[in-house]
């Protein structure tokens, strides 16, 4: 129950003591569905296993139908996939129709797939450009506004963005990649302030360096990058795709039930790095 404002005097309840959730319960995603899009591979992956043995059900997407098998397959019973490519926009109303239909009410949608491109700026194409940021980003809109329209007639949902570290400082050859997060990073803000008061929760995770085929690539052969991400790094080490999930699964839980509009850094102290 949320606390009762006296309108005579705008002062605040107490909340009452029933509403605090006990530990055994806070973090249990028992009897939720979640859709993890690029949820096949990488931190999708572990998204998804972190939210499966929190006791949801997990729906995992991706272009490649064969990760997308081996991966249910690991998952269990609880985990399903669907291929489909979140950059085909007009498919993804009837992705959620399906999903819905199948499963039930989808509670928590991670917009997690991504791609990246590691370029000098000035040999960056239009085309380059606008490949990156038609998957990071307008894809996450409309993959969103179709999941949060149906979470928004129920009166609940949490929504969860991968962002990264190249939306907070200036790292570089990502410009199209940077820019993409940015404005996912501007969309959490703007979507929490619209649909927070409808019980719709919009957070994101920045994660830093993260061990995946994706951070692999941006490092591979090129051991300078490397060592400037280890320099500023606190922890001196690169996270695991774990960390990311077990973040989503806090974000997605009744223990952020009051968190919203918020961006995670998951990273090692990256972005509080000298
Ligand atoms: P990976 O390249 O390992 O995985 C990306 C996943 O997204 C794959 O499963 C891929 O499957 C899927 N995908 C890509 N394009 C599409 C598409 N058009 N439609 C559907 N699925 C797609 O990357 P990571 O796991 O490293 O990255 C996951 C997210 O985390 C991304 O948003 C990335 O930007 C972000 N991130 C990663 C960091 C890192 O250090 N690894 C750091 C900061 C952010 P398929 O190819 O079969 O479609």
């Amino acid at each position: 129950m949320e606390p009762q404002t006296d309108t005579s005097t705008g002062q605040v309840a107490e909340p009452a003591l029933s509403d605090h959730i006990a530990f055994d319960h806070v973090f249990s995603l028992a009897g939720k569905v979640a859709l993890i899009t690029g949820g096949g591979s990488g931190i999708g992956f572990d998204i998804a296993r972190c939210m499966v043995e929190a006791g949801a059900t997990v729906i995992i997407t991706g272009r490649r139908e064969q990760p997308l098998q081996d991966a249910v397959e690991t998952l269990g019973e609880r985990a399903h996939y669907e291929v489909n490519d979140v950059t085909e926009r007009a498919r993804l109303g009837e992705l959620v129709a399906t999903i819905e239909q199948t499963h039930g009410p989808i509670d928590i949608l991670v917009n997690n797939a991504g791609i990246n491109m590691k370029k000098p700026a000035l040999e960056v194409t239009d085309e380059d450009f606008d490949r990156i940021v038609h998957t990071n980003l307008n894809s996450v809109f409309s993959l969103t506004r179709a999941c949060a329209s149906r979470m928004i007639e129920r009166g609940s949902g949490s929504i969860i963005m991968i962002s990264s570290m190249a939306a907070y400082y200036g790292i570089d050859r990502v410009a199209a990649y940077a820019a993409s997060k940015s404005g996912v990073e501007g969309m959490v803000k703007v979507l929490a302030s619209e649909f927070s008061g409808r019980g719709v929760r919009v957070n994101a995770i920045a994660p830093g360096f993260i061990e995946t085929a994706m951070s692999k690539t941006a490092m591979g052969g090129d051991p300078d990058r490397f060592a400037r991400a280890m320099r500023r790094t606190p922890m001196g080490k690169f996270g695991k795709p774990d960390d990311i999930g077990w973040a989503a699964v806090f974000l997605a839980s009744d223990a952020a039930r009051y968190v919203t509009g918020a961006s995670l850094p998951v990273d090692g102290g990256n972005s509080i790095g000298f």
